[in-house]
């Protein structure tokens, strides 16, 4: 069994972005910038943005963390996000989800200009991914390719079962995994809240991504043998015993699938590192088109 790094594989991408990002610094150009925007006090979406705050500082890359209250109306967002567009320092604009109930998603993800949505939400992106043509692919995703691509997992013709169907991860999971070229040409069946006999389709899945968000919900009895694992769950549970009070739990019950996958992703150590290496290289790609424009 071989574990899919996710620490090993971010790192090797975060470098590589580091380096072209110190050359063209050197050769006189601004630095790329990511304008993320989190609302209220959710503990886990503070973890999410402190880290890519963080991974930007350390590739070289300038960030903007905008804090609003939990309350802030949605025209407020809306206006702050067109300054955002407006603004020609800014390659990517991220809002971290979820959004407080009063504040419609798709409003937001609307208001976002395609050209610096580096999360891929934006419904001209996700035209543009399902037909195949380069754009900002959803960073989740687009972190397990690039997890895929760096462990050399061969993909074509391979059986993929993705279980979870939604906008970020599931979904668009299964269109990339069935796109043409590498990592892709997989058969993919996208399993959902309402397939059913689970377990018979999972059972065939030579690749298993496993993006449902119940924790350990992936047993031992649904998985080939020798299937690769990409275990995308990430939930916290309480756990006296950690001085944070929670511990990480994936979709997968990693102790008894691990034995008889042929490589599995760790939870945590594997897909969440890999969403940030995705995301940077969105604001990257972001950052090139407009120092080129
Ligand atoms: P979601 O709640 O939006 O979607 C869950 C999906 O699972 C739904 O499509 C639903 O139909 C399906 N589902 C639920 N119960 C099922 C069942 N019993 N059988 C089959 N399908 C079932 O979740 P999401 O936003 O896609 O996130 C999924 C998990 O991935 C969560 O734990 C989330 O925290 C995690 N996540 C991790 C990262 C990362 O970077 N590692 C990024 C995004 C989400």
């Amino acid at each position: 069994m071989q574990l899919l790094e996710g620490k090993k594989a971010s790192d090797a991408i975060l470098q590589k972005i580091k380096v072209q990002t110190d050359n063209v610094i050197q050769a006189g150009q601004r630095k790329p910038h990511l304008a993320a925007i989190l609302i209220g006090n959710n503990g886990a979406s503070e973890t999410y943005v402190a880290s890519k705050v963080k991974t930007c500082a350390q590739i070289g890359f300038d960030s903007s963390l905008i804090r609003f209250e939990e309350n802030i109306s949605e025209a407020k967002l809306l206006k702050k996000i067109d300054e955002l567009n407006q603004n020609n320092s800014i390659d990517g604009i991220l809002v971290q989800l979820p959004l407080p109930k009063h504040i419609s998603e798709d409003q937001i993800i609307h208001a976002i200009t395609p050209s610096k949505d580096v999360d891929g939400f934006h419904p001209f992106n996700v035209g543009m991914m399902t037909s195949g043509t380069p754009t900002f692919i959803p960073a989740t995703p687009y972190g397990i390719l690039l997890l895929l691509e760096h462990y050399q997992i061969p993909t074509k013709g391979k059986h993929a079962v993705v279980i979870g169907r939604s906008h970020i991860v599931g979904t668009p999971m299964s269109i990339l995994l069935s796109r043409k070229g590498y990592p892709g040409d997989c058969t993919v069946t996208l399993c959902h809240s309402g397939t059913q006999h689970l377990k018979e389709i999972s059972l065939q899945g030579d690749i298993l991504v496993a993006a449902l968000g119940k924790t350990e919900f992936v047993t031992a009895d649904m998985v080939k043998p020798g299937a690769v694992v990409i275990d995308v769950g990430i939930t916290r549970v309480p756990d006296p015993t950690k001085k944070s009070g929670f511990a990480i739990k994936g979709d997968v019950k990693f102790d008894e699938v691990a034995p008889i996958s042929s490589a599995i992703t760790p939870v945590p150590g594997g897909v969440g590192l890999m969403t940030i290496a995705g995301l940077m290289m969105n604001t990257w790609n972001a950052y090139q088109k407009h120092i080129a424009s």
